[in-house]
């Protein structure tokens, strides 16, 4: 059975927001994990949802990093995500610049995942902290987008999630821990 996902931004959502000077994150060292966001995730794991990561990350396009770099900043999410004894399915990054097919606010990443995972994603909700965020989560059809910024904070979402997902909706048997 299709499980639905909730699907959060990267940069301002999972992790603090680069500086305006910094932009990306280009070092596992400049990855800085909101902890409110380990909260949400608590939410979501708890309830049976799956909760996959969706960046752009077009610093790889632009050679500032390469994708083994992207790669080990991930890291330092899934391991943060472990300590604390909880689970992201999977993380999509699109990384081939603005001409990608995939990149926010195209919904592509959101096909793939669900094809990849089996998602519902007429169940599913996007968390993001921009606008593109906002509308790649509606052009893939979900149920839900939540857009973090002045009005609404990590705290806001975890009360939403908590108010607003309904408990534990299927198992998780056989998908743990299988896609890092
Ligand atoms: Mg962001």
């Amino acid at each position: 059975m299709s499980r639905p996902c909730i699907f959060f931004d990267r940069d301002g959502v999972v992790n603090v927001a680069p500086s305006p000077e910094e932009y990306y994150v280009l070092s596992p060292d400049r990855l800085f994990i909101e902890p409110a966001w380990l909260e949400a995730l608590a939410v979501v794991n708890e309830r049976g949802y799956a909760a996959i990561i969706v960046t752009n990350q077009k610093c790889v396009h632009k050679g500032l990093i390469s994708q083994a770099e992207l790669d080990e900043i991930h890291q330092v999410i899934r391991d943060a995500v472990s300590e604390h004894g909880l689970e992201v399915l999977d993380i999509f990054s699109a990384t081939r610049g603005d001409d990608d097919p995939d990149a926010k606010p195209n919904p592509g990443m959101f096909f793939k995942a669900a094809s990849e995972h089996d998602l519902d994603l007429a169940r599913s909700w996007m968390i993001g902290d921009s606008a593109r965020d906002i509308e790649s989560g509606e052009r893939a059809g979900l149920a839900e987008t939540l857009l973090v910024g002045e009005e609404l904070s990590m705290e806001d979402v975890c009360q939403i999630l908590r108010k607003r997902l309904p408990g534990e909706i299927d198992s998780r048997h056989g998908m743990v821990g299988e896609d890092g």
